[in-house]
Protein backbone atom coordinates (compact mmCIF):
# COMPACT_ATOMS: atom_id res chain seq x y z
CA UNK A 1 0.00 0.00 0.00
CA UNK A 2 1.28 3.09 -0.78
CA UNK A 3 -0.80 6.35 0.16
CA UNK A 4 0.49 9.63 -1.47
CA UNK A 5 0.54 13.18 0.77
CA UNK A 6 -2.91 14.54 -0.71
CA UNK A 7 -3.16 18.44 -0.44
CA UNK A 8 -7.02 18.09 -1.83
CA UNK A 9 -8.87 21.15 -0.56
CA UNK A 10 -11.89 18.94 0.40
CA UNK A 11 -12.96 16.15 1.00
CA UNK A 12 -9.37 15.98 1.93
CA UNK A 13 -6.71 13.91 3.84
CA UNK A 14 -7.67 11.97 7.01
CA UNK A 15 -5.34 11.12 10.11
CA UNK A 16 -4.37 7.73 8.92
CA UNK A 17 -4.63 6.31 12.61
CA UNK A 18 -8.65 7.50 11.96
CA UNK A 19 -9.03 5.22 8.67
CA UNK A 20 -7.18 2.12 10.10
CA UNK A 21 -9.61 2.31 13.28
CA UNK A 22 -12.91 2.70 11.05
CA UNK A 23 -11.32 -0.10 9.25
CA UNK A 24 -10.82 -2.39 11.91
CA UNK A 25 -14.70 -1.84 13.16
CA UNK A 26 -15.93 -1.48 9.65
CA UNK A 27 -17.40 -4.91 10.14
CA UNK A 28 -18.12 -5.11 14.04
CA UNK A 29 -18.50 -2.05 15.94
CA UNK A 30 -17.01 -2.67 19.04
CA UNK A 31 -19.24 -6.60 19.34
CA UNK A 32 -22.35 -4.79 17.95
CA UNK A 33 -22.13 -7.57 15.13
CA UNK A 34 -22.77 -4.84 12.91
CA UNK A 35 -21.39 -1.68 11.19
CA UNK A 36 -21.72 1.83 12.32
CA UNK A 37 -23.36 1.93 8.96
CA UNK A 38 -26.30 -0.63 9.31
CA UNK A 39 -27.30 0.75 12.32
CA UNK A 40 -30.36 2.77 13.66
CA UNK A 41 -30.15 5.62 14.55
CA UNK A 42 -31.95 5.01 17.46
CA UNK A 43 -30.28 2.22 18.82
CA UNK A 44 -28.62 2.95 21.77
CA UNK A 45 -24.98 1.96 19.99
CA UNK A 46 -25.36 4.96 17.65
CA UNK A 47 -26.75 7.26 19.73
CA UNK A 48 -23.87 6.48 22.59
CA UNK A 49 -21.21 7.01 18.89
CA UNK A 50 -23.28 10.51 18.18
CA UNK A 51 -23.04 11.59 22.15
CA UNK A 52 -19.50 11.27 22.32
CA UNK A 53 -18.65 13.10 19.05
CA UNK A 54 -20.86 15.81 20.93
CA UNK A 55 -18.97 15.40 24.32
CA UNK A 56 -15.60 15.37 22.29
CA UNK A 57 -16.39 18.78 20.00
CA UNK A 58 -17.59 20.16 23.65
CA UNK A 59 -13.79 19.30 25.12
CA UNK A 60 -12.31 20.42 22.34
CA UNK A 61 -13.50 23.74 21.35
CA UNK A 62 -14.80 24.52 25.22
CA UNK A 63 -18.10 25.21 23.96
CA UNK A 64 -20.21 27.22 26.20
CA UNK A 65 -23.15 25.42 28.14
CA UNK A 66 -25.63 27.89 26.20
CA UNK A 67 -24.57 26.24 23.12
CA UNK A 68 -26.20 23.93 20.70
CA UNK A 69 -24.72 21.48 18.86
CA UNK A 70 -26.46 20.36 15.88
CA UNK A 71 -25.35 17.34 13.54
CA UNK A 72 -26.78 18.33 10.19
CA UNK A 73 -26.41 17.63 6.73
CA UNK A 74 -26.41 19.86 3.13
CA UNK A 75 -23.14 20.89 3.66
CA UNK A 76 -21.96 24.81 4.41
CA UNK A 77 -23.52 25.73 1.53
CA UNK A 78 -26.94 24.46 2.99
CA UNK A 79 -26.35 26.98 6.01
CA UNK A 80 -26.10 29.86 3.51
CA UNK A 81 -30.07 29.54 3.58
CA UNK A 82 -30.88 27.84 6.62
CA UNK A 83 -29.00 30.46 8.70
CA UNK A 84 -31.02 33.54 7.11
CA UNK A 85 -34.05 31.35 7.77
CA UNK A 86 -33.62 30.58 11.67
CA UNK A 87 -31.29 33.86 12.32
CA UNK A 88 -33.71 36.95 10.84
CA UNK A 89 -35.91 36.80 13.64
CA UNK A 90 -38.24 39.15 12.26
CA UNK A 91 -35.26 41.55 10.72
CA UNK A 92 -34.61 42.31 6.83
CA UNK A 93 -31.59 42.91 7.04
CA UNK A 94 -28.16 41.37 7.44
CA UNK A 95 -24.82 42.51 7.29
CA UNK A 96 -22.38 40.31 5.40
CA UNK A 97 -18.68 40.87 4.68
CA UNK A 98 -17.08 40.08 1.66
CA UNK A 99 -13.47 38.45 2.02
CA UNK A 100 -13.81 36.03 -1.62
CA UNK A 101 -15.58 33.43 -2.95
CA UNK A 102 -17.18 31.60 -0.50
CA UNK A 103 -18.77 34.85 1.47
CA UNK A 104 -20.23 35.62 -1.99
CA UNK A 105 -21.52 32.18 -1.97
CA UNK A 106 -23.19 33.58 0.97
CA UNK A 107 -24.22 36.91 0.43
CA UNK A 108 -25.93 35.97 -3.04
CA UNK A 109 -27.93 33.13 -1.06
CA UNK A 110 -28.74 35.57 1.78
CA UNK A 111 -30.22 37.72 -0.49
CA UNK A 112 -32.84 35.65 -1.29
CA UNK A 113 -34.23 36.10 2.27
CA UNK A 114 -33.45 39.43 3.25
CA UNK A 115 -31.37 42.88 2.62
CA UNK A 116 -27.98 42.47 2.21
CA UNK A 117 -25.60 45.18 3.73
CA UNK A 118 -21.81 44.21 2.54
CA UNK A 119 -20.16 45.83 5.25
CA UNK A 120 -17.36 45.52 4.11
CA UNK A 121 -15.25 44.12 1.22
CA UNK A 122 -12.34 42.86 0.02
CA UNK A 123 -12.56 43.65 -3.25
CA UNK A 124 -10.55 47.07 -3.72
CA UNK A 125 -7.57 44.93 -2.57
CA UNK A 126 -8.42 42.45 -5.22
CA UNK A 127 -9.53 39.76 -2.08
CA UNK A 128 -5.49 39.65 -1.07
CA UNK A 129 -6.49 41.16 2.52
CA UNK A 130 -9.63 40.17 5.11
CA UNK A 131 -11.21 43.65 5.61
CA UNK A 132 -10.09 45.37 8.93
CA UNK A 133 -13.06 45.81 10.97
CA UNK A 134 -12.54 49.89 11.64
CA UNK A 135 -13.36 49.37 7.81
CA UNK A 136 -16.41 47.48 8.56
CA UNK A 137 -19.88 49.68 8.54
CA UNK A 138 -22.33 47.59 10.08
CA UNK A 139 -26.22 48.58 9.33
CA UNK A 140 -28.42 49.65 12.14
CA UNK A 141 -31.20 47.30 12.66
CA UNK A 142 -29.01 43.92 11.25
CA UNK A 143 -30.16 40.53 12.58
CA UNK A 144 -26.41 38.93 12.30
CA UNK A 145 -22.80 40.02 10.90
CA UNK A 146 -21.61 37.12 8.53
CA UNK A 147 -18.00 36.22 8.05
CA UNK A 148 -16.23 33.75 6.05
CA UNK A 149 -13.27 32.81 8.43
CA UNK A 150 -11.18 31.22 6.15
CA UNK A 151 -11.53 31.43 2.37
CA UNK A 152 -10.55 27.97 1.00
CA UNK A 153 -9.95 29.40 -2.76
CA UNK A 154 -8.30 32.93 -2.20
CA UNK A 155 -6.00 31.72 0.92
CA UNK A 156 -6.97 34.31 3.44
CA UNK A 157 -7.52 33.96 6.85
CA UNK A 158 -8.77 35.72 9.97
CA UNK A 159 -5.90 35.98 12.78
CA UNK A 160 -8.64 37.68 14.70
CA UNK A 161 -11.91 37.87 16.02
CA UNK A 162 -14.52 40.06 15.20
CA UNK A 163 -16.04 42.64 18.07
CA UNK A 164 -19.92 43.30 17.07
CA UNK A 165 -21.21 43.89 20.48
CA UNK A 166 -24.70 42.66 20.72
CA UNK A 167 -24.76 41.65 17.15
CA UNK A 168 -24.42 37.98 16.68
CA UNK A 169 -21.59 37.10 14.71
CA UNK A 170 -21.89 34.27 12.35
CA UNK A 171 -19.16 32.66 10.54
CA UNK A 172 -18.39 30.21 8.17
CA UNK A 173 -15.46 28.12 9.26
CA UNK A 174 -15.40 25.23 6.67
CA UNK A 175 -11.92 24.80 6.50
CA UNK A 176 -10.32 25.99 9.37
CA UNK A 177 -12.96 24.94 12.19
CA UNK A 178 -10.97 22.69 14.67
CA UNK A 179 -7.48 24.51 13.54
CA UNK A 180 -6.81 26.10 16.40
CA UNK A 181 -9.17 27.39 19.33
CA UNK A 182 -11.48 29.92 19.27
CA UNK A 183 -13.75 32.11 21.78
CA UNK A 184 -17.24 30.17 21.25
CA UNK A 185 -18.53 32.99 23.47
CA UNK A 186 -18.01 35.61 20.58
CA UNK A 187 -20.20 33.87 18.56
CA UNK A 188 -23.57 33.82 17.63
CA UNK A 189 -23.63 30.52 15.51
CA UNK A 190 -20.49 28.57 13.78
CA UNK A 191 -21.23 26.82 11.10
CA UNK A 192 -18.81 24.39 8.43
CA UNK A 193 -18.92 21.58 6.55
CA UNK A 194 -16.89 17.79 7.72
CA UNK A 195 -15.28 16.82 4.81
CA UNK A 196 -12.23 19.62 5.44
CA UNK A 197 -10.82 19.87 8.73
CA UNK A 198 -13.42 17.22 10.38
CA UNK A 199 -14.47 14.20 9.03
CA UNK A 200 -16.17 12.83 5.77
CA UNK A 201 -18.67 14.79 4.06
CA UNK A 202 -22.33 14.54 4.08
CA UNK A 203 -21.92 16.04 8.01
CA UNK A 204 -22.12 19.75 8.85
CA UNK A 205 -21.82 21.00 12.10
CA UNK A 206 -23.70 23.77 13.07
CA UNK A 207 -22.94 25.62 17.34
CA UNK A 208 -25.56 27.95 17.89
CA UNK A 209 -26.50 30.07 20.80
CA UNK A 210 -29.52 29.30 22.37
CA UNK A 211 -31.38 32.26 22.70
CA UNK A 212 -30.65 32.54 18.70
CA UNK A 213 -33.41 29.42 18.23
CA UNK A 214 -36.66 29.23 18.04
CA UNK A 215 -37.54 32.43 15.61
CA UNK A 216 -37.29 30.50 12.03
CA UNK A 217 -39.34 32.02 9.08
CA UNK A 218 -42.31 29.84 8.72
CA UNK A 219 -41.92 28.53 5.63
CA UNK A 220 -38.57 26.72 6.64
CA UNK A 221 -38.27 23.17 6.19
CA UNK A 222 -38.78 21.58 9.92
CA UNK A 223 -35.26 20.06 9.14
CA UNK A 224 -33.77 22.77 8.66
CA UNK A 225 -34.98 24.53 11.89
CA UNK A 226 -32.66 24.72 14.40
CA UNK A 227 -35.14 24.77 16.98
CA UNK A 228 -37.16 20.91 15.83
CA UNK A 229 -33.15 19.72 15.38
CA UNK A 230 -31.98 20.49 18.64
CA UNK A 231 -35.33 19.78 20.33
CA UNK A 232 -34.82 16.60 18.73
CA UNK A 233 -30.55 16.35 19.31
CA UNK A 234 -30.16 16.35 15.79
CA UNK A 235 -31.99 13.55 14.76
CA UNK A 236 -35.66 14.92 13.53
CA UNK A 237 -35.00 12.76 10.68
CA UNK A 238 -32.00 10.28 10.01
CA UNK A 239 -28.75 12.06 10.45
CA UNK A 240 -25.39 11.63 8.66
CA UNK A 241 -24.82 8.50 10.80
CA UNK A 242 -21.58 7.46 9.04
CA UNK A 243 -20.28 10.72 9.08
CA UNK A 244 -20.78 11.16 12.55
CA UNK A 245 -19.07 8.36 13.64
CA UNK A 246 -15.58 9.44 11.27
CA UNK A 247 -15.81 12.93 13.06
CA UNK A 248 -16.29 11.47 15.82
CA UNK A 249 -12.91 9.47 15.62
CA UNK A 250 -11.17 12.26 14.14
CA UNK A 251 -12.51 14.19 17.93
CA UNK A 252 -10.69 11.48 19.52
CA UNK A 253 -7.63 12.02 17.79
CA UNK A 254 -7.79 15.40 18.31
CA UNK A 255 -7.52 15.03 21.78
CA UNK A 256 -5.08 12.73 21.71
CA UNK A 257 -2.90 14.87 20.20
CA UNK A 258 -2.79 17.47 23.03
CA UNK A 259 -6.36 19.21 21.96
CA UNK A 260 -6.55 22.71 19.44
CA UNK A 261 -3.67 24.86 21.05
CA UNK A 262 -1.46 21.68 20.33
CA UNK A 263 -2.81 21.41 16.89
CA UNK A 264 -2.16 24.95 16.32
CA UNK A 265 1.06 24.89 17.22
CA UNK A 266 1.42 22.58 14.74
CA UNK A 267 -0.22 23.96 12.17
CA UNK A 268 1.89 27.27 12.35
CA UNK A 269 4.74 25.62 12.06
CA UNK A 270 3.73 23.29 8.64
CA UNK A 271 2.56 26.91 7.26
CA UNK A 272 5.68 29.00 8.09
CA UNK A 273 7.58 26.16 6.36
CA UNK A 274 5.79 26.53 2.94
CA UNK A 275 5.15 30.15 3.21
CA UNK A 276 9.22 30.80 4.08
CA UNK A 277 9.89 28.73 1.05
CA UNK A 278 7.14 30.65 -1.20
CA UNK A 279 8.89 33.91 0.11
CA UNK A 280 12.73 33.22 -0.61
CA UNK A 281 11.72 31.96 -4.02
CA UNK A 282 11.79 33.60 -7.53
CA UNK A 283 9.78 31.33 -8.99
CA UNK A 284 6.74 31.35 -6.45
CA UNK A 285 4.54 33.52 -5.72
CA UNK A 286 1.51 34.43 -3.26
CA UNK A 287 0.07 37.48 -2.83
CA UNK A 288 -2.42 37.93 0.11
CA UNK A 289 -1.08 40.74 3.15
CA UNK A 290 1.20 38.62 5.67
CA UNK A 291 -0.48 38.97 8.40
CA UNK A 292 -4.02 37.71 6.41
CA UNK A 293 -2.75 34.15 5.11
CA UNK A 294 -4.09 30.93 5.70
CA UNK A 295 -2.75 28.39 7.60
CA UNK A 296 -4.99 25.96 6.20
CA UNK A 297 -4.63 26.49 2.07
CA UNK A 298 -1.75 27.99 1.14
CA UNK A 299 -1.89 29.67 -2.69
CA UNK A 300 0.76 30.09 -4.76
CA UNK A 301 1.50 30.66 -8.58
CA UNK A 302 4.04 30.04 -10.67
CA UNK A 303 6.14 32.67 -12.73
CA UNK A 304 4.85 31.40 -15.71
CA UNK A 305 1.67 29.16 -15.81
CA UNK A 306 3.45 27.02 -19.09
CA UNK A 307 5.20 25.62 -15.57
CA UNK A 308 2.11 25.02 -13.74
CA UNK A 309 1.69 21.22 -15.80
CA UNK A 310 5.39 20.28 -15.02
CA UNK A 311 5.40 21.43 -11.65
CA UNK A 312 2.32 19.54 -10.77
CA UNK A 313 4.18 16.22 -12.83
CA UNK A 314 6.71 16.33 -10.75
CA UNK A 315 4.73 16.81 -7.92
CA UNK A 316 2.65 13.70 -8.39
CA UNK A 317 6.37 11.72 -9.54
CA UNK A 318 6.74 12.39 -5.81
CA UNK A 319 3.75 11.11 -4.13
CA UNK A 320 2.06 14.45 -4.10
CA UNK A 321 -1.49 14.37 -5.30
CA UNK A 322 -4.57 17.53 -5.62
CA UNK A 323 -2.07 20.68 -5.70
CA UNK A 324 -3.99 22.07 -8.54
CA UNK A 325 -5.33 25.77 -7.61
CA UNK A 326 -9.11 26.08 -7.55
CA UNK A 327 -10.46 26.38 -11.23
CA UNK A 328 -11.16 29.66 -11.16
CA UNK A 329 -8.22 31.06 -9.51
CA UNK A 330 -5.24 28.64 -11.28
CA UNK A 331 -2.39 28.59 -9.79
CA UNK A 332 -1.54 25.38 -7.30
CA UNK A 333 -3.09 25.33 -3.64
CA UNK A 334 -1.56 23.15 -0.82
CA UNK A 335 -4.56 22.40 1.80
CA UNK A 336 -2.61 21.54 4.60
CA UNK A 337 -5.21 20.59 7.07
CA UNK A 338 -4.76 18.98 10.63
CA UNK A 339 -4.38 15.59 9.15
CA UNK A 340 -1.61 16.64 6.83
CA UNK A 341 1.87 15.71 8.54
CA UNK A 342 4.77 17.92 8.89
CA UNK A 343 6.50 15.43 6.88
CA UNK A 344 3.84 15.99 4.08
CA UNK A 345 4.75 19.97 4.33
CA UNK A 346 8.49 18.81 3.77
CA UNK A 347 8.20 16.91 1.39
CA UNK A 348 6.27 19.68 -0.64
CA UNK A 349 8.82 22.04 0.46
CA UNK A 350 12.33 19.64 -0.99
CA UNK A 351 10.02 19.25 -4.24
CA UNK A 352 9.53 23.19 -4.53
CA UNK A 353 13.17 23.90 -3.99
CA UNK A 354 14.60 21.38 -6.35
CA UNK A 355 11.96 21.88 -8.90
CA UNK A 356 12.97 25.90 -9.24
CA UNK A 357 16.74 25.10 -9.58
CA UNK A 358 15.35 22.98 -12.70
CA UNK A 359 12.99 25.56 -13.99
CA UNK A 360 13.61 29.18 -12.17
C1 LIG B 1 -15.94 23.81 1.05
C2 LIG B 1 -16.53 25.06 1.56
C3 LIG B 1 -17.91 25.33 1.43
C4 LIG B 1 -18.84 24.39 0.73
O1 LIG B 1 -19.16 23.34 1.53
P1 LIG B 1 -20.18 22.21 1.05
O2 LIG B 1 -20.04 21.20 2.12
O3 LIG B 1 -19.72 21.73 -0.30
O4 LIG B 1 -21.53 22.82 0.98
C5 LIG B 1 -18.41 26.49 1.97
N1 LIG B 1 -17.61 27.37 2.60
C6 LIG B 1 -16.28 27.16 2.73
C7 LIG B 1 -15.44 28.16 3.44
C8 LIG B 1 -15.71 26.00 2.22
O5 LIG B 1 -14.38 25.78 2.34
Amino acid sequence: MTRVFNFSAGPATLPEEVLRQAADELLDWRGSGMSVMEMSHRGKEFISIAAAAEADLRELMAIPANYKVLFLQGGALAQNAIVPMNLLRGRTVADYIDSGDWSKKSIKEAQKYCTVNIAASGKATGFTAIPAQSEWRLSKDSAYVHICSNETIGGLEYQWTPETGDLPLVSDMSSHILSRPVDVSKFGLIYGGAQKNMGIAGLTVVIVREDLIGQALPTTPWVFDYKAQSEAESMYNTPSTYPIYMAGLVFQWLKKGGGLAAMEARNIAKAKLLYDCIDASGLYQNKVAKGDRSRMNVVFTLKDDKLDAPFLKAAEAAGMAQLKGHRSVGGMRASIYNAMPLAGVEALVALMRDFEKRHG
